[in-house]
């Protein structure tokens, strides 16, 4: 259980809202019961359940069972999608070692899609289950001009179709530099976006393939080539 608090042995913490019926009625966990808790500060703790009521847990640490341990950074960078093609987008993202998920506004992007507390109940729980330490920053949409202006000049994986792109088996990684990877919206990058990421220096376009991918898809697909073949 992800547990935004210090931990320590022998201290007591409280769940967060929401956890403890998670733990009680969906887990079937009851007082005595043992549990892990982490987070990226303090690493991942031995405790046991010490009282839980319906919307209330607190749980006792004991020892330490993994340090803490510094993540590679992985930047996912995808135009806001329908709903349920976001929430699977960060929760995949999450499972494959994302460590920012920006979601991004492009012309063919509809504004209102992504609701970053939401995204981020998702990469939590996603990332309690593949047993991560720590759980992505979802950040709240920002318009993709307002991104490009902004980027830290880090090496920026575009995905583009192979018309437009080497193959991302080609592109040799920077040394030291860290992962990020932008995905188009469903409807692609419109002309004068395609235009200004190509002006941009640090923009590395990047083929996945020869078929044309649903955006959700190459988010995915691009992040788990990435990993594979420049990750850590
Ligand atoms: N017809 C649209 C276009 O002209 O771009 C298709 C967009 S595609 C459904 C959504 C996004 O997924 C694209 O903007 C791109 O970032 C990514 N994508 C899809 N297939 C891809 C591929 N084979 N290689 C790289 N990126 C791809």
């Amino acid at each position: 259980l992800f547990i935004d608090q210090p931990l320590a042995e022998g201290h007591l913490v409280e769940a967060a809202p929401g956890q403890a019926h998670h733990i009680g009625t969906v887990l079937r966990r009851g007082p005595g019961d043992a549990v892990r808790l982490f987070n990226p500060r303090d690493g991942e703790w031995d405790a046991t359940i010490e009282a839980i009521r319906k919307d209330r847990a607190r749980f006792a640490i004991g020892a330490q069972a993994r340090p803490p341990a510094a993540e590679p950074e992985c930047r996912l960078l995808v135009a806001a999608l329908k709903r349920d093609a976001m929430d699977w987008v960060v929760e995949k993202a999450t499972e494959l070692g994302a460590t920012l998920i920006q979601p991004v506004l492009t012309r063919r992007t509809v504004a209102d899609r992504a609701n970053a507390a939401r995204l981020s109940a998702i990469a939590r729980g996603a990332a309690e289950q593949c047993e991560r330490l720590s759980v992505p920053e979802v950040a709240e949409a920002v318009p993709l001009h307002r991104l490009l202006d902004g980027w830290d000049g880090a090496p920026l994986v575009v995905a583009m179709e192979r018309s437009q792109a080497r193959p991302l088996r080609e592109l040799a990684r920077p040394e030291g530099a860290p992962l990020a990877l932008l995905v188009g919206p469903e409807g692609g990058f419109a002309e004068a976006e395609l235009d200004d990421l190509r002006r941009r220096p640090f923009v590395v376009p990047a083929a996945l393939g020869p078929r044309i991918l649903r955006a959700e898809t190459a988010a995915v697909a691009g992040l788990a080539a990435l990993q594979a073949l420049m990750g850590d």
